[in-house]
This record gives structure tokens, sequence and C-alpha cells, in this order.
């Protein structure tokens, strides 16, 4: 399914099967943030980044991903520039690069990119915190059924899942 309308339908259905599913973790586990679905801006933002990570795959191709993305990217490559973050600027500019790295279903559409491509999620809150958040993991979590979502309805993950090519 190369449309992404339907990529993020697929996305929307799989987020919210996560959220259910969050929903229902031990609280004293995740005591930290178990009332993380209580908070409607948490779960709006649940279901931006599921939604968002069921399109990226596809940043590799002249798309919706790759327009969202850049948009993204480049205003603030822009901002860390005039904010005299050279250093930063210079790895966003290097991991812009990436997606256009190789052809079409290349390597964004690998498995192992559903667990590697969301990392920074996981990463970045460390490297501040020096502890992985709960939030952080819950965030990851949506940001991996998201991207499967997408390898899923490719038909890259069960054949018998490809809906169109
Ligand atoms: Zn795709």
């Amino acid at each position: 399914m190369a449309n992404y309308k339907g990529h993020l339908a697929g996305g929307l259905i799989f987020t919210g099967m996560y959220a259910v599913s969050v929903s229902f973790l031990p609280v004293e586990r995740f005591a930290e943030h178990a009332g993380v679905l209580r908070d409607w801006q948490a779960v709006f933002g649940l279901f931006i980044i599921g939604m968002l990570f069921s399109i990226l795959p596809d940043v590799d191709t002249n798309s919706k991903a790759q327009d969202i993305f850049f948009g993204i990217v480049f205003p603030l490559n822009i901002i860390l520039l005039w904010q005299g973050m050279l250093q930063a600027s210079a790895y966003l500019g290097l991991i812009a690069m990436l997606p256009i790295i190789g052809h079409h279903r290349g390597w964004t559409h690998k498995k192992w990119a559903v667990f590697v491509v969301p990392l920074p999620i996981l990463i970045v809150p460390y490297v501040y915190s020096e502890k992985i958040l709960s939030l952080a993991m819950i965030y990851y979590g949506v940001a991996v059924t998201g991207y499967f979502s997408h390898l899923l309805l490719d038909g890259l993950i069960w054949r018998r899942f490809r809906i169109k090519n």
C-alpha cells in the first residue's frame, strides 16, 4: 500500500490497539507514568508519534512522509545554525541525508529499522537524565508499533497482508 492515507489509517488502528494495551500495564512497574492515558495531551502525543512513524519508512521516496520530514528538519537546522549550535546542525544534516541514501524500500523498509529508527526517543532522554524513563519507553513502543504497521501494510512482514502495491 503506497498511499500515505492507508498507512495513516493503519497507524491509527495500531496506535489505538497499543494505547489500549498500555492502559493494562502493571501500575507498580510503571508508577512514574501510570496515569499517562488519563492525560489527554499524553494520549494526543502518543497518536501523533504512532501515526508519524506509520508513514516514516516512505521518507526514502518522494512522498508525504518526505515532505513532513524535511518540513521539520529544514527549519530545525536553520534554528540550530541561528543559535550557533554548529555541531548539532552538522549532525542533523548528516542524519537527514540517511533516508535518501539507497533506493525506495531499501534500509528504511528492513525489519531491523522497526526497532532502530525510533531509538532516539529512548536515547535522547537517557543522555539528558541518565536513566531510562518509562514515559520514553511508552513513546518508543508506540513508534515501533507505528513503524511496524507500515511494513505490515507494505506486505513486508507477512505477504498475506499486502493490500496493494
Ligand atoms: Zn513503504
